[in-house]
């Protein structure tokens, strides 16, 4: 059975079609730069990639490309072969604690929810309208990066703020990068083979967040009512004193948006180092021995530290397992080695080898045979859990 695992930004859209249940890869790619000059779209299948240039107006022209590259490609011979198409959906507030079957009514709420997520919700909806519109026989199913969280108490969830923040307006954590946080923890719940565990996520990529998940459950994440909380990331602050965003209104007369901006894209990694969001990029500097480069590292690896602990001591310590995934979390050998380096008092141990040679999309152990806990690398699937859920709709 075939179905479409779909993630909609306002001006990308990334495809993946999947044989099901075998969950086999049978075409992906992505369209770029929808509604701008020099729209583009590349598609992988059999190993090959190729790069196409067509005007891209709007979501609903990427899908008659993506139908007309799955007919000329014979990945399918009808559209009525595919019979679900998941989309990643940023935002559910506190509605949806799973994913869910898109209709009308599910429409309206997600659009509902846009103030909580202005840039993401409308942008997702407009890939989610396109596919509806385009292959209509398929069932429709909206995967919230929000859900997972949904089981944080509120002990977890609340902020100690007005409580009318709160009923009037939904301010309280919500938590993200949920799909990648369940395709891990269920995966190391696998690895660790108990019937139940505790284990902490670190999802470490341009956008970081880290979980506690205990028995296949979110107790508890690092970010927040946005995705702008938690540890230090490329271009975001994470947490930070409130104060200082009237402290900077003031003194520089920024708007409140620029400051929100300048907290979501010119912070993190980019504003401590000066010099970029991607590690790659610091890593060459610090080489060169760049003193803010090496700041930048100091702090960021520290706000990870700092969580993992929290957790741990939360827990008195029993934690099954431990595992890095994304971007940084999977190919920086260096970043996961100063962090569990910096853990060795909580019993954790690094075996060096063997996390100099996990990268690059392997999965394995980098932990030492002595260290209390194990510490796996999982390269993260975000797109192969919606289509996993998409599935088990069809399959009711
Ligand atoms: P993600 O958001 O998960 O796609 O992660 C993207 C980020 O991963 C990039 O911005 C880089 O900072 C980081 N990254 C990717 N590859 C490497 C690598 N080989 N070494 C260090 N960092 C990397």
């Amino acid at each position: 059975m075939k179905i479409l695992s779909i993630n909609a930004g306002s001006s990308s859209l990334k495809f993946q079609m999947y044989e099901m249940p075998e969950e086999e890869v049978l075409i992906s790619g992505r369209f770029e730069r929808i509604g701008l000059d020099k729209s583009f779209y590349t598609v992988k299948i059999n190993g090959e990639k190729v790069e196409k240039f067509v005007d891209l107006k709007d979501h609903s022209v990427c899908v008659e490309y993506l139908i007309k590259e799955l007919l000329e490609n014979k990945v399918i011979n009808s559209l009525d072969e595919i019979k679900g198409v998941g989309h990643r959906l940023v935002h559910g507030g506190d509605k949806y604690s799973e994913s869910v079957v898109i209709n009308d009514k599910v429409i309206k709420t997600v659009e509902e929810l846009s103030d909580l997520a202005p840039l993401h919700n409308p942008a997702n909806l407009m890939g989610v309208r396109a596919f509806m519109e385009k292959i209509p026989s398929a069932i429709q199913v909206g995967c919230f990066d929000t859900a997972f969280h949904q089981t944080m108490k509120a002990d977890r969830y609340l902020y100690p703020v007005p409580y009318e923040w709160y009923t009037k307006y939904g301010v309280r954590k919500y938590g993200f990068h949920g799909m990648s946080h369940r395709y891990v923890s269920e995966r190391l719940s696998e690895l660790v083979d108990k019937d139940y565990s505790n284990v902490i996520v670190c999802h470490i990529g341009n956008g970081g967040s880290i979980s506690l998940v205990r028995d296949g459950k979110c107790v508890d994440t690092s970010m927040g009512f946005t995705p702008n909380a938690g540890i230090i990331m490329g271009s975001r602050s994470g947490d930070i004193d409130y104060s200082v965003i009237p402290y900077i209104a003031k003194k520089t007369g920024m708007t409140l948006d620029e400051i929100d901006n300048a907290l979501n894209k010119k912070s993190g990694m980019l504003g401590t180092s000066g010099i970029s969001s991607d590690f790659r990029d610091i890593d060459e500097a610090i080489a060169k021995k760049d003193e803010r480069a090496i700041m930048a590292h100091y702090l960021f690896v520290n706000s990870i530290v700092n969580y993992i602990a929290k957790y741990y001591v939360e827990l008195n310590g029993r934690i099954d397992a431990l595992a890095f995934t994304a971007g940084v979390g999977e190919n920086a050998p260096h970043v996961r080695r100063m962090v569990i380096d910096r853990l060795q008092c909580l019993g954790f141990k690094i075996d060096r080898e063997k996390n100099d040679e996990i990268r690059f999309g392997k999965e394995g152990i980098i932990s030492s045979v002595d260290s209390k806990i194990p510490v796996y690398v999982i390269p993260t699937d975000e797109e192969v859990m919606i289509a996993r859920d998409t599935y088990k709709f069809i399959k009711k």
